[in-house]
């Protein structure tokens, strides 16, 4: 197994980083994820421009198209030039001695990895998910390596042998711990805007811009907690989630069957298509 790191490609277990990296230390760092399918990466361009932009937000002065450049020298050296695979890339701010200020003149550390991972054409949970109280700051819209609110959000969902769990700030449902969430309501499709409270996913945008084509109107609004029961589908997207219909959250159950909504349904059956599409990105 190889990683790019830093401008080289090496063996991971050779691959080594500073304790005093800030991205150790402070979490001072973003990243990205996205999947290679059928040889060619899905929504590569928004993923990269995503990343920029949380480079910027937090004013690491790097440049990714440079990296991008790397991606196929790294397939290679990871025999996956041919399979669909998941790409992770990490950019921390670098190596200096613990200060809280931002320090002059350091290179940031650079790490990408890929991984073999073939999705499932569409994703068949029926998910269940618990809500927790949104613990997290209020820059959700950078894609950061500090995860830990994310990371103790989605241990609950675990703890409660859930697939996810909502986030839930004043009263209204944000997204999930590593997913956003939509909701269905009179044949409206309803999801948080794309404000600091959430991290607006590039499946988010994909699944707003189907409903655009399929002509199904879209409100770009958050949910309350309490008016869950009165939704008539729910459905999470993400990059390795793809869109997965949910089954129940908390006590409410849209389905007490393995059924799936008629808007899910018609959506995941879009973004297949998608998927399968040749000219794409
Ligand atoms: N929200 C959060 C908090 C996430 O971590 C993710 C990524 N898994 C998403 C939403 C979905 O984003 P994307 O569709 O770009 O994967």
């Amino acid at each position: 197994e190889v990683v790019y790191l830093n401008g080289k490609i090496i063996k991971s277990h050779e691959a080594k980083i500073s304790v005093f990296d800030r991205g150790f230390i402070f979490g001072d760092g973003v990243y990205e994820v996205m999947v290679r399918i059928d040889q060619r990466f899905f929504y590569k361009k928004a993923h990269m421009e995503r990343l920029q932009a949380s480079l910027n937000k937090i004013g690491i002065a790097y440049d990714v198209d440079a990296l991008e450049r790397e991606i196929p020298e790294l397939l290679a050296s990871s025999n996956l030039s041919h399979d669909d695979c998941l790409l992770y890339i990490q950019i921390t701010r670098g190596v200096a001695p613990r200060k809280h200020a931002y320090p002059e003149g350091i290179e940031p550390t650079v790490l990408m990895y890929a991984l073999s991972k073939k999705l499932p054409d569409i994703n068949a949970v029926h998910a269940k998910v618990v809500t927790t109280d949104d613990l997290r700051w209020l820059r959700c819209d950078i894609k950061m390596t500090s995860l830990l609110g994310n990371v103790m959000a989605n241990e609950y969902a675990m703890a409660n042998n859930c697939y996810e769990t909502l986030l839930v700030r004043d009263g209204q449902i944000t997204e999930g711990s590593h997913s956003n969430v939509f909701f269905v309501k009179d044949s409206r499709v309803y999801t948080h805007p794309a404000n600091t409270l959430i991290l607006n996913g590039i499946t988010r945008q994909i699944v707003l811009e189907l409903c655009g084509q399929l002509n199904i109107e879209v409100r770009e609004e958050a949910i309350s907690l309490k008016d869950i029961a009165t939704m008539d589908e729910a459905f999470l997207t993400g990059t390795a989630t793809q869109i997965a219909s949910i089954q129940q959250i908390n006590n409410h159950y849209f389905y007490k069957n393995e059924a799936i909504g008629t808007l899910t349904q018609k959506l995941q059956t879009a973004f297949l298509a998608l998927k399968k599409q040749k000219e794409l990105n």
